[in-house]
This record gives structure tokens, sequence and C-alpha cells, in this order.
């Protein structure tokens, strides 16, 4: 999708990279990290040239879903910029990377480190940067929003929680600051037992959602044990099993993104 009207002046550390897509989620716990970590590796496995940047201050995931050699990120003391550390060939910044002393902090506080960090980064040529975003639709999310000259946004929820007040909150968010919702993501929407199919927390309203709010792609993910176990391992499933059906689905995500 095309670059939405975009009236900040571009932070120099965002000059080079030509996609910035948001993964955002109304509530924490929906598997928002998850998903913003295996579409980067989906990416990065089409050929592309890939960044995450976890934004989660209070609950960094990133270090736990990735294995990187260097667990520290590095400075350039000149420059004063971030060096991202790397894991398979994926760029990597999260607070998780960056040492001791997280502090207390109050909203606006955590907006500016946020938006410091990412953009005194030296990321280079990039396709796509994912973006962890905190979970929710507050200022920090706004801000963060404002900073950064999104290409697209990706909305994760789960099926009982995909309550249209709480996408409608997301997708407000992003039509004010014009920038295109390109996907919803049910996640942990079934699972298969003795040759059979439950959907343990309902069915059908992905679709209304698709039909109320006019988002082009909607996608199911169903509760994998090996998801949770390889995010756990920091070995991202997409990696471990690049044939799968899960990583089947995020080839599709990654085409609409
Ligand atoms: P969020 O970023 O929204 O807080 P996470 O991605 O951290 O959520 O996911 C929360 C937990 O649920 C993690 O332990 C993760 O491994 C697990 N999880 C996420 N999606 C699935 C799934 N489809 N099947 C099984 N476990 C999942």
């Amino acid at each position: 999708p095309a670059r939405p009207v975009y009236t900040g002046e571009l932070p120099k550390g965002l000059q080079t990279i030509s996609n910035i897509i948001a993964i955002s989620s109304c509530k924490g716990g929906v598997g928002k990290s998850t998903i913003a970590v295996n579409l980067a590796y989906t990416l990065a496995d089409m050929g592309a040239r890939v960044g995450i940047f976890d934004a989660d201050v209070y609950g960094p995931s990133l270090p736990t879903m990735v294995s990187p050699e260097n667990r520290l990120l590095e400075m350039n003391p000149e420059k004063r910029t971030i060096i991202p550390t790397e894991y398979l060939g994926v760029k990597l910044v999260s607070f998780g990377f960056a040492g001791q002393g997280r502090a207390i902090m109050r909203g606006p506080m955590v907006s500016g480190v946020i938006n410091q960090l990412l953009t005194t980064t030296e990321w280079g040529e990039l396709d796509y940067l994912v973006i962890d975003m905190p979970p929710g639709t507050g200022d920090i999310q706004l801000t963060l929003c404002q900073v950064v000259p999104l290409t697209a946004a990706v909305i994760v929820t789960t099926p009982q929680k995909l309550a249209f007040i709480d996408v409608a909150k997301g997708v407000r968010m992003f039509s004010k600051l014009k920038v295109p919702c390109v996907a919803v993501v049910e996640n942990m929407c079934h699972f298969d037992a003795d040759g059979k199919r439950y959907y343990p927390f309902g069915r059908g309203s992905g679709s209304q959602v698709v039909q109320q709010f006019g988002i082009p792609h909607l996608f199911d993910l169903p509760i994998r044990p090996t998801l949770s176990a390889s995010g756990d391992s920091g070995m991202p499933e997409v990696v471990a099993d690049p044939q799968g059906e899960v990583a089947k689905t995020f080839q599709n995500i990654g085409v609409c993104v």
C-alpha cells in the first residue's frame, strides 16, 4: 500500500526503511508478539530485509522469542546512535536488550523513551520494520504512531475478545492517522483433536468485523502447542517449520502487508 499522508519531519533513522508495519492489539496476551515475530521472519524468508522493534516497555517479549548471540544493544558513542542486535538476519531492538535499570515511568516518559530508541537506531536499509506495539490504543500508542510514518497496521485479536468496540477502537485510531488496517488476525481460533475441530471461544465474529469495518483480510491462527513452545524456546515457529500450516498462513499475511 502507498505510504499515508505524513506531515511530520521524517526522523533520520527511519529514512532508509521502505515499509513500517504496526502489529497492534487492544488487549495484552492475545498473541501480538507471537504474530509480530513470525511475520517478520516470514518476510525475511521471502527475501526482504527486516527489522523488529519491540515497543513494549513494561513486558518486552522479544528477548524470549528469539535467541541472538549478542543480547545487549550497542551504542555508537560518536554518532550517539544505537546499533541493533541480530538473529538469523533480522535486526532487533527491544527494551529487553537495553540492560539493567528499567525504571518506573509515567506515560509521557515512556513515549519519549520509545520514540528515542526507535528513531536513534541505525536500522540501515530495510524493506520492512515490524513494530510490536504496546497493547491498547492510549497515548503511548498514539504518540508512537505520530512519530513514525506507518505504512500499514495489522490488528490481532482472539475470538472471545473480538468485541466490536475493541477492534473498532484500533481501527479508529489508525484511520485517524490515515494508516490503512490491512488485516485482522483472529488468533487461538480453533484446535483439532480426535479428528475433530473445536472452536473453544466461539466463531463467526471475524467475518462480521471484515464486513463492518471494511478490512480487506481476515486470517485465522489455530491454538498450537508448538507455536507457544517455539516462542518460549527462542526459535520462531516459521523458522522451525517453514513448510507447516502456520508458516503458510504467515506467508499469506506477508503478501498483504
Ligand atoms: P501479546 O504480545 O499479545 O501479549 P504473546 O504473543 O506474548 O501475546 O502471547 C501470549 C502467550 O500465548 C505466549 O505464551 C504465546 O506463546 C502464546 N500463544 C500465542 N498465540 C498462540 C497460539 N496460536 N497457540 C498457542 N499459544 C499461543
